[in-house]
């Protein structure tokens, strides 16, 4: 198992509680940055029941 600069983010579906992986892109500074409102989103369809998420990272 080798580490990507990516981290995999592992949510459950409100619909169907299937596990959906979403894959995050790194950010240059997320934990230094907060107060500057740039919360960043990203949209993810369930692969089980098409259900669209929404997850949001900061
Ligand atoms: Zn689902």
């Amino acid at each position: 198992m080798s580490r990507s600069d990516r981290a995999n983010m592992d949510v459950g579906c409100p619909e169907c509680n299937a596990i959906v992986t979403a894959t995050v892109p790194p950010g240059p500074g997320i934990a230094s940055d907060r107060d500057s409102n740039r919360l960043q989103g990203r949209d993810t369809v369930c692969h089980n029941c098409g259900h669209e998420l929404e997850l949001y990272y900061y």
